[in-house]
């Protein structure tokens, strides 16, 4: 299998795609060819093309950052009750401060469970049981 960029799990929006149920099965990212469903072409949102028109590689380089398409995308879907989409600003600040590789490592201890080692997705963290 072609390795995947560890940048890859960094969307453009602020994601952890680490965390994300279609990653990396199904999914390697907004910046790479196999993108699932819901997130090709940001759906309705664009990001990606968003994103090059302002020749920007992430949204938290933007001048207009936080704009209004990513604070709308941050407050839908939810599912059972979670947003994963919530934390993309706080998240994308955190990156712009701290550097995507750095982000990556805190967003891995952030979602690894401390007992069986396996990393948690979105909708699982406050669920997730070892047995
Ligand atoms: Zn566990």
């Amino acid at each position: 299998m072609k390795r995947i960029p560890d940048e890859a799990c960094a969307s453009i929006c602020g994601l952890f795609c680490g965390a994300c149920p279609s990653f990396p099965e199904e999914c390697h990212g907004c910046f790479s060819d196999l993108v699932r469903e819901g997130c090709r072409g940001c759906a309705d949102h664009g990001f990606l093309d968003c994103a090059a028109s302002h020749h920007i590689t992430r949204c938290y380089e933007c001048e207009e950052f936080p704009c209004v398409k990513l604070r709308e995308f941050s407050t839908k879907p939810v599912i059972n009750g979670i947003c994963n989409h919530a934390n993309v600003i706080p998240d994308s600040l955190r990156m712009k401060e701290i550097g995507v590789a750095q982000w990556i490592c805190e967003k891995i201890a952030e979602h690894k469970c401390p007992k069986c080692g396996r990393l948690r997705n979105w909708f699982e963290m406050g669920t997730h049981s070892c047995d």
